[in-house]
C-alpha cells in the first residue's frame, strides 16, 4: 500500500471508532501469527495523553500500527531511532504525527511558565514551533487551536530535518509523512 492508501484506512478506522467501534478482542491466533514478525501499515507519532490512545482512535488491531508516544509528540533521538526503525526495517509507507486539541503540553509551552524537572527539557523542544504566534494576555481557544497544528507541522518538518533515513525515503517517494489532529470532544481526526 502507498502511504496516501495507508492514510485512507486509517481515517476509515477513524470513522468506525466515531460510529462506537472498540478495542477489539484478540485471538489466540491473532497473538500466534505474530510472533516472528511485524508489518505494520503505519507508523504513529502521538501525544502521550490518555485521551488519544491510537489502537482506538484508528480502530487498529494487534500489529496494524507501529506506535510511539511522547508528550507533545516531541522530537528527540529516541523517538527518532524508533520512527528510522519503523520506516528503514519494517517498511512502513506512512508516518502519521497525531496531535490533538487542548495539548497539556502545548498549552505548557505557550504558557511560557517555569516548567521543573525532565518537563522543561520537553516544553523547551516545543517552544521553536509556537516562536510566531503571539499570545497576548490570555490563551484563547482560536490560540490553542493554532499552536497545536503548528507544532504538528514543525514536529513533521523536524523528523525529515534531522533524520537522513527518512528524508531519503520521503525525496524517493517510499514514505508518506502526514499531520493529524485529534478532537477530544467529538473523536474525530482531521489532516492538517
Ligand atoms: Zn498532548
Amino acid at each position: 500500500m502507498t502511504g496516501r492508501e495507508v492514510l485512507e484506512r486509517l481515517l476509515d478506522g477513524n470513522r468506525r471508532y466515531l460510529e462506537g467501534g472498540g478495542p477489539r478482542a484478540v485471538e489466540q491466533t491473532a497473538r500466534e501469527k505474530l510472533v516472528d514478525s511485524q508489518s505494520p501499515m503505519a507508523a504513529i507519532l502521538c501525544c502521550s495523553d490518555s485521551r488519544v490512545p491510537p489502537e482506538y482512535v484508528f480502530d487498529a488491531g494487534l500489529g496494524e500500527i507501529f506506535t510511539v508516544r511522547v508528550a507533545g509528540h516531541v522530537v528527540g533521538t529516541s523517538v527518532l531511532g524508533s520512527l528510522e526503525y519503523a520506516v528503514d526495517h519494517l517498511g512502513v509507507p506512512l508516518i502519521l504525527v497525531l496531535g490533538h486539541e487542548s495539548c497539556g503540553a502545548v498549552k505548557a509551552a505557550l504558557a511560557g511558565g517555569e516548567a521543573h524537572g525532565s518537563i522543561k527539557g520537553l516544553v523547551e523542544r516545543i517552544k521553536p514551533s509556537l516562536k510566531d504566534i503571539n499570545t497576548g494576555t490570555e490563551i484563547s481557544q482560536e490560540i490553542m487551536e493554532t499552536a497545536v497544528t503548528e507544532n504538528i507541522r514543525y514536529t513533521q518538518h523536524q523528523l525529515q530535518d534531522i533524520s537522513d533515513s527518512i528524508r531519503k525515503k520521503v525525496d524517493a517517494g517510499d514514505l508518506m509523512i502526514t499531520g493529524a489532529v485529534y478532537s477530544l470532544r467529538s473523536g474525530e481526526v482531521n489532516t492538517v
